[in-house]
C-alpha cells in the first residue's frame, strides 16, 4: 500500500506506478477526497517498502496482510478512500444504498412468453431488477439445460428477450456467464452480469467477466467460507472493477441437513461480511431454501440480518417451470414478501 502526499502530483503517481510494475505486479489507484492511494497486485512478498516510501511524493508505504485488502472496510477506512459502503449501480437502480433491492424472474428463461409474463408480474409486484437463467449450470446433462445450450443463435434469442423485456417493463436484467466464451454475449445484452455459486473459484472467467466493467452479482460458493469468498471477489477488484454485489445462497448442510432444506441459509455470514466489506451483500433464499413454502419467513430474516436485497425465483404457475419448480413462488407471494421486508428494513434502520 503506498500513501501518496496530499499534494503528489500526477507525474510522482505515475512513477510510483512504474515502479510497482518493475516488481511484475500491478497498481490499484483509488483517489479519496484528500488523498491517492496505491494498491499493490499480486505477491508483495518481495517488495522493498522503504524503497517506496523514499520515492518523491509519497507519504507511507507498507504491506497489508489481509487477502481481500481492495475490498476490505478496514483498507479503506484506513486510508480515508471510501465511505463505510458502495452503492453499485444498475441502471437507474442503486444496490447497496437506502432502499431495498429485490431481483426475481424465472429460475430458466424457457420461452419470450414465459418471460415477458413473468416480467409484467414481477415488477407490478415490486421488484426492481429482471433475473432469468440461460446458461445454466445443471448437475444432470440429461436435465433442461436452459436456451443458452441451444447454440450461440439459441443463446442470443434468448438474451434479446430478456434485454427486450427489461427494456419494456423498465428494469435492469440479470444472467449467468458460465463461461469465458460466453461473456461477450452476455454483455452485450445485460445491465448486471452473475456468477454462479459453482464458479466462484474459476479465477479466469472473474477476470474476464470483471474486465466487462459491468455490475457483478456474485455468488458465495456452496462450500466456501467467507474469507474465501471475499478473496475471491478481490480477484474482481484486481481487475479495477468494484462494482461487485455478494450473494450469500446458501452453503451444505450437514447430516440429514438435506432432507429438509435444499442447502443451510448462513444469515450470519450476511453482517460478518458486512463487517469485513464495503461492498453491498444480498440474500437468494430460492436456491438457500429449495422450498417455496419457507421463502416469506427466510427472507424476512435475511433483511432483518441486514441484506440490501434479494434474488427470488418467481413464476406464474411454479409447477409447470422446467427448473427449480419447487423453490418459486407466485407474483402474489413475491409482492407479499416484498412488502414484509420493507416494513422490516424500516423498522431496523439506523
Ligand atoms: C441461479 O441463481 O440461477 C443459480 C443457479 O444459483 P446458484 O449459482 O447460487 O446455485
Ligand atoms: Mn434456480
Amino acid at each position: 500500500m503506498i500513501i501518496m502526499n496530499s499534494e503528489a502530483t500526477k507525474e510522482e503517481i505515475a512513477d510510483v506506478v512504474e515502479e510497482i510494475k518493475k516488481y511484475g505486479l500491478k497498481a490499484d489507484i483509488s483517489r479519496g477526497e484528500y488523498r491517492t492511494v496505491i494498491g499493490l497486485i499480486g505477491d508483495e512478498s518481495k517488495v522493498d517498502f522503504a524503497h517506496f516510501a523514499a520515492l518523491p511524493g509519497v507519504k507511507e508505504a507498507r504491506g497489508v496482510e489481509t487477502p481481500y485488502k481492495l475490498i476490505s472496510k478496514e483498507y479503506s477506512k484506513r486510508f480515508g478512500l471510501e465511505s463505510e459502503r458502495r452503492v453499485v449501480q444498475a441502471g437507474n437502480i442503486s444496490i447497496g444504498g437506502d432502499n431495498l433491492v429485490f431481483i426475481a424472474g424465472p429460475c430458466t428463461i424457457e420461452s419470450k412468453p414465459q418471460l415477458f409474463r413473468i416480467a409484467e408480474e414481477v415488477k407490478k409486484a415490486g421488484a426492481h431488477i429482471l433475473r432469468g437463467g440461460i446458461f445454466k449450470p445443471r448437475s444432470s446433462v440429461h436435465s433442461f439445460q436452459g436456451l443458452g445450450a441451444n447454440g450461440r443463435a439459441g443463446a442470443e434469442e434468448a438474451l434479446k428477450w430478456l434485454h427486450d423485456a427489461g427494456q419494456k417493463f423498465e428494469m435492469p436484467v440479470v444472467t449467468e456467464v458460465r463461461g469465458e466464451t460466453q461473456i461477450d454475449l452476455v454483455a452485450e445484452y445485460t445491465d448486471i452480469m452473475q456468477i454462479g455459486a459453482r464458479n466462484m473459484y474459476d479465477q479466469d472467467l472473474l477476470a474476464g467477466v470483471a474486465r466487462t466493467n459491468k455490475p457483478i452479482l456474485f455468488k458465495r460458493h456452496f462450500g466456501a467460507g467467507i474469507g474465501e469468498f471475499l478473496s475471491f471477489a478481490e480477484y474482481i477488484a484486481a481487475e479495477g472493477n468494484k462494482d461487485i454485489i455478494l450473494c450469500e445462497r446458501g452453503i451444505l448442510p450437514v447430516g440429514k441437513g438435506k432432507d429438509y432444506t435444499r442447502y443451510t441459509f448462513d444469515l450470519a455470514a450476511i453482517p460478518a461480511i458486512q463487517k469485513e466489506t464495503y461492498l453491498p451483500v444480498i440474500a437468494d433464499p430460492s436456491h438457500a431454501t429449495g422450498r417455496r413454502d419457507l421463502i416469506f419467513n427466510m427472507s424476512c430474516a435475511a433483511i432483518a440480518a441486514g441484506a440490501s436485497g434479494l434474488m427470488i425465483e418467481t413464476h406464474y404457475n411454479p409447477s409447470e417451470a422446467l427448473v427449480d419448480a419447487q423453490q418459486m413462488i407466485t407474483p402474489d407471494e413475491l409482492k407479499e414478501v416484498i412488502d414484509a421486508c420493507l416494513r422490516i428494513h424500516q423498522l431496523i434502520a439506523r
